[in-house]
Parts: structure tokens; sequence; C-alpha cells
């Protein structure tokens, strides 16, 4: 007998799946207390990463980023802008017109970055780099043109100047020898001078989240938070400086960047982690690391879905208890999956999650393919939850220094997680705002990637050093 689903008869087994799936994943349902009692743990975490003296020894760094400021608008002149560490490599030009009218132009170019690549050593990584830029340069047809640079670098630096970051530790899908504990500006500019052919300056690293609080800074003065979620986590925000003790001086404000996906590396977040969350962290590249951007980012979605569609099969509780080969590949379940699976139109998303069934070799049943949405339904909200809990925390950070009683901020936010997922943002969104009732908040999607901050951020850059220059 061929199965079908059939539109009339769904919402019975939509409603039982969902009980026998609900019931299975329990775990995975973070109450309202829970969320909030997780939103003062992590601010905790903040604190302790703010303070000197427990600094070295907090998972959540803190990191400053010696962004100062957001752009002032007079900001001018043509730059490159390098973004590397999402799911793209992209190499940009961005032409600001700083004429008051907020006017900026931009050419973008994505590069593959060959999985050899990706598994070699830095050396070659940054000799990758330098082709593509010269590629690009040749393209635009201004090689002979020595344009400020900024880099958007998407891991964790230590940065002890805005040109000069050491990476501390690759995440994501990145493992590369050579890089952690090296300052990667060094490393462009030697790869940029062996090939001898183009010269640039490099006068910024950034981190995405900053990328993403710029570029949205130049629209919307409110902007003080840059939030991602895409293949990885994390956000940054505008502190005070007497409250970065890393950092002398008392006066005025520096972005800081939190890195919050590496929440719960000392444990904090052992209560709420589940089996399959430690499944997931077991087959990783960087096991005991990131573990809270391991429950949440894009990386990792559709893996844990497809580590609970297994360990259903195995209690006979979905596929009749049958596996397949493909099935049991770890990232056979692509996080694109799960947003077509979670569309809002029911026969859509069950289509869909048939079909992505089907591609696994399964063989599913209109009932396996209702409990299939539901555990995507499942997973994605724990997400979106878990990010409020935490952007929640963010949020009063700043309502406390500013001394506010009602706090209107705007969040600008970029990542594929948060722009794909039909209900990821909604979901968000709504939590904060249940979370941080006293607070005109506003999502603001960044347009043009975290490449047009990079770029921001140099004009600033470019500007004071033209400025002190003169
Ligand atoms: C990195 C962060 C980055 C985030 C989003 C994380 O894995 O550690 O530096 O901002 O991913 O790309
Ligand atoms: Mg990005």
């Amino acid at each position: 007998i061929s199965r079908h689903i059939m539109p009339f008869s769904y919402s019975s087994i939509k409603f039982d799946q969902k009980k026998k799936v609900d019931k299975y994943l329990h775990q995975f349902h973070l109450s309202d207390k829970t969320l909030m009692e997780l939103s003062m743990r992590f601010r905790r975490e903040m604190d302790k990463g703010l303070c000197r003296d427990t600094n070295p020894t907090a998972a959540v760094k803190m990191l400053p980023t010696y962004v100062r400021s957001t752009p002032d608008g007079t900001e001018q002149g043509e730059f490159l802008a390098l973004d590397l560490g999402g799911s793209n490599f992209r190499i940009l030009l961005v032409k600001v017109k700083g004429n008051g009218d907020q006017k900026v132009e931009m050419e973008s170019q994505i590069y593959d970055i060959p999985d050899l690549v990706m598994r070699g050593s830095g050396s070659d990584l940054f000799d990758h780099i330098a082709d593509c830029l010269a590629n690009f340069l040749e393209k635009m047809g201004i090689k002979n043109k020595k344009l400020p640079l900024g880099f958007t670098f998407s891991f964790p630096c230590l940065q002890t100047k805005l040109d000069e970051s050491v990476l501390i530790s690759w995440t994501k899908g990145f493992r590369l020898s050579g890089v952690e504990g090296n300052d990667v500006v060094s490393l462009l500019r030697k790869s940029i001078k062996k090939r001898g052919d183009f010269d640039t300056d490099i006068m910024a690293v950034i981190s995405d989240t900053v990328g993403t609080m710029m570029t949205c800074g130049f629209d919307d003065r409110h902007c003080e938070i840059g939030l991602i979620v895409g293949t990885g986590t994390n956000a940054c925000y505008m502190e005070q400086m007497r409250n970065l003790q890393l950092m002398d001086g008392d006066e005025g404000q520096m972005c800081v960047n939190t890195e919050w996906g590496a929440f719960g590396d000392d444990g904090a977040l052992e209560d709420l982690r589940t089996d399959i969350d430690r499944e997931i962290d077991a087959g990783s590249l960087n096991p005991g690391k990131q573990l809270f951007e391991k429950m949440i980012s894009g990386l990792y979605m559709g893996e844990l879905v497809r580590l609970i569609l297994v360990k259903m099969a195995r209690k006979q509780l979905l596929f009749q208890g049958q596996t397949t080969p493909q099935l049991l590949t770890s990232g056979c379940f692509s996080t694109n999956y799960i947003y077509a699976i979670e569309s809002d139109k029911d026969e859509e998303g069950l289509a869909s999650a048939e079909k992505a069934l089907r591609s696994l070799g399964l063989d599913p049943s209109a009932e396996d393919c209702a409990a299939t949405r539901r555990i995507c339904q499942i997973v994605s909200t724990r997400a979106a939850h878990l990010c409020a809990s935490t952007l929640a925390a963010v949020m009063r950070q700043i309502r406390d220094n500013k001394a506010a009683e009602k706090l209107r901020i705007t969040i600008g936010v970029d990542g594929s997680v948060y722009k794909g997922h039909p209900e990821f943002s909604r979901k968000l969104n709504k939590m904060v705002r249940r979370l941080v009732p006293d607070c005109d908040v506003r999502f603001l999607q960044s347009q043009h990637g975290s490449g047009k901050g990079a770029a921001m951020v140099t004009a600033v850059a470019y500007r004071l050093a033209t400025q002190h220059a003169e």
C-alpha cells in the first residue's frame, strides 16, 4: 500500500504525534521561569567575563573590540572588506559617500573555500584568501590601488588594537593548524606580501556581530546590540568603559564581543543539556567547547533533529523501528530541511518532511512526517528561547548602565537561521518581549551582511587616522 498524507485525517494524526513527541522530548521544553532564571545566570557570566579577577576563568569571554563608536555619517572613501566565518567567504568593495545622506555603494563576490583548504594549514587558508583578493581586485580593475581593508573574522579573538587580533580558538566547522595563538592580520599580510602583486592597508579586524551592529547602526542610531544566529551564534553590545575592567580608562563606551556561544563550557548549563546535546558535542570538531552554540545554531540544528530521529526509531517510536545508512550518517539532515518542514502551511511542511525523510532512504508514514515536523518545531523553539534569554540579559545590562526605566533599543541581526527559518525570528522576538517587558525593542535585519560593517569600521578608523594625521 502506498501511504499518502491525507489532509482530512491530519488533525488527529497531528494530535497523537504531537503528544508522543512532546512526551519524548519534554526536556527540550523550557518554561518561562527556567528561561528567566537562565537569563540571570547569563548575566552573572557576563559579569564574570567583565571583571579583571574573574575573567581568566570565565567561560564567556566578553572580549574588547576596540570599536568605540558607531558611524557618524561623515565617513567617506573606498574600502575593501573580507568576510570569513559564516556560511560564505565574501569579498566586498564598499564606496561610502560621506555627504550626510549615508549613501553606500557595494560590489561583492562570494568565493569558495575548498574542503582541502578547510582541513589544511592556516597559511594555505591565508594564501587562498590572498589569491581570491587578487582575483577580486583584478576584476574590479583596482589592483594598482592600495585601499584600506576591514576584515570580518568571526571567531573568538583577543584584540590588542583594532588591527591586531589573536585567534583564541576555531569554532564552527573550522579547524586549521597554525592559526590559534597567532595574529590573523600578520598572517594575511604575509600571504599578500608573498604574492607581491598588490597591496592593501589592513586597518581593522572585527567580529561579524560587530559588523552587523555597525551596519544597522548606520541606519538606526539606537542600534547598540549586534546578534548573529547563523552557522554559529553570538552577540556584541556597547558597554561602558568603566565596566570593562580589562581596559584602562573609564570614559566612554566600547563594543564588547560576548562570545556567548561558549556559555556553559564551564558546566553552567549541565542541568539543561540533554543526552542529544552531549552526543552532538562528542561528535563535533571541538568537544567541550561552544556548548551553548551547539544547542542553537545552524551548524548543529539539523544534526540535533537527526539524532532525535535515530533515537526515536531505535525506541520503535518512528519508522516502524527502521533506520537507514543515510539516517545514521552525521550531517545528513540539513538544517535547510528544517526551514522547509516548518513552513507555516501544514501540507507544505508535511510534504517537505516526507521529501527529506525519503531522501534519507526512509519510507515514512503520515504519522512519521507529522512527528518529524513536531521534532523540528521543538528543536528550533528551544533554540529561539535560549537566544532570547541571553539577549534579555544583555538588554538588562544596557538598561542598567543607562539607569533607564524603559529602554529603547535596536538589535541588529544577521545569520542564516534568523533569516531563513520561517518561525525563529517571531519566537525569539516574542520571548524577548516576555522576558524584558519594560523595553521598547526593535529587531533590524542587516541588509548587506557583516562585510559592510567591516567597511564601516574601517571607514571610521580611517577617518580618525586621517584626522589625527592632519
Ligand atoms: C564564533 C563567534 C561568531 C559566531 C557567529 C561563533 O562560533 O565564536 O565569534 O560571532 O560564531 O558567526
Ligand atoms: Mg556572517
